[in-house]
């Protein structure tokens, strides 16, 4: 039996703690649930919005309609694969992954969230994205209640991007990864092979273990804590730019980091480099702020609100316009 909430606050689902309503809210434990909680919102002809752990929204407003937080646990091991619940936590994951001699999610260590959201932004980091890992997953269709299964070609997965984020009506319910049991590494991400060199490991011979307790730590150096300093990790993501506009930004900022794909010919450019270099790293309008840790983190201190935040993620994104003109999208969900 499920338990429906009314005009239940969302402070405590979103990281930047904005408070928030929802008109109806539900956690569900099951697929079962989910389906009751789905028909519920089916028959009353309102809108459903999905949660995992909140750590990658931006609350604007109270939510009419349906709120569904997915907390559908489960972990199962099947030779080198692995089936998850979209409700586990993914770090949690990572370690118990580890724990099993299943390798492969290292450089994924720390990422905040729930494996069910995972797949949405086709989480990344370290040379790695989820999409190089996922077989497929379940999911449930919100406006039909009918409980499909995906391949990850279905999936459409890009750099933190996916079919779930451009069609919102599908909400994961499992995910099925596939592992290895050799402790194979992926350490040719410059910073996370600086870190093992500094502590006289060799890159090329690094365990997984090993990497996961760099990632750990360099994460934890460079990123400032969100249950302290509220925040949702990147406010932008990077750039993926074509050699001609890559050239042409390149003119202007001669010390340009990027990272040219060879499979595709873009280039990546951290837009952290170029918020820093307008001079916006650890400024403050109202109680919002840019980490002084990292340029591209939005901190919401105490007496904040999402109008000051989303003002100060604007006034950043026309400056870098007018400075580079390039746009800068928004990475978490607003809502
Ligand atoms: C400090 C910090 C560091 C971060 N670092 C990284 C990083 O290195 N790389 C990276 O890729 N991301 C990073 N993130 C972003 C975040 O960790 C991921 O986006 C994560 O997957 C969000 O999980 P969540 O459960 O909190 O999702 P939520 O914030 O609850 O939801 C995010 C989006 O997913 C949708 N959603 C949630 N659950 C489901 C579901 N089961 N089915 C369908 N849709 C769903 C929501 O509707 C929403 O649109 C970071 C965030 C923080 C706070």
């Amino acid at each position: 039996m499920i338990e429906i909430k009314q005009n239940h606050s969302l402070k405590e689902q979103n990281n930047f703690r904005f408070d928030h309503k929802a008109e109806f809210f539900c956690e569900v434990h099951s697929v079962e649930e989910s389906h009751e909680f789905i028909d519920y919102c089916l028959n009353k002809n309102i809108p459903i919005k999905l949660l995992g752990d909140g750590t990658n929204i931006v609350l604007t407003r109270d939510i009419e309609g349906g709120v569904l937080k997915v907390s559908i646990p489960g972990r199962n091991i099947n030779r080198n694969e692995v089936n998850l619940g979209a409700g586990e936590n993914w770090n949690e994951v990572v370690l118990w992954s580890l724990e099993n001699q299943l390798f492969g999610l290292e450089n994924l260590s720390l990422i905040p969230g729930s494996v069910g959201a995972a797949p949405v932004q086709n989480i990344g980091a370290y040379g790695e994205e989820i999409s190089s890992k996922l077989v497929s997953l379940e999911a449930l269709n919100i406006k039909t209640n009918e409980l499909i299964l995906m391949t990850n070609k279905e999936c459409k997965f890009s750099y933190r991007e996916s079919i779930f984020k451009k069609k919102d009506d599908l909400m994961i319910t499992s995910i099925k990864l596939k592992l290895s049991k050799e402790p194979k590494v992926n350490t040719s991400y410059k910073s996370l092979k600086n870190y093992l060199i500094k502590d006289d490991i060799n890159p090329n011979r690094a365990t997984p273990y090993q990497v996961c307790r760099a990632v750990t730590s360099i994460r934890n150096q460079i990123l400032p804590d969100f249950k302290v300093e509220p925040n949702v990790g990147s406010f932008f993501k990077n750039l993926i730019l074509d050699e001609m506009t890559f050239n042409k930004l390149k003119k202007k900022n001669v010390d340009l980091p990027h990272f040219k794909n060879p499979k595709d010919l873009t280039y990546k450019v951290p837009v952290a480099f170029l918020i820093e270099n307008a001079g916006w790293k650890g400024k403050k309008q109202g109680n919002v702020r840019v980490s002084e840790k990292h340029a591209l983190v939005l901190i919401a201190d105490k007496g904040s609100n999402s109008e000051q935040l989303i003002k100060l993620s604007s006034v950043i994104a026309k400056d870098i316009y007018e400075k580079t003109q390039v746009e800068l999208e928004v990475e978490p969900k607003i809502f």
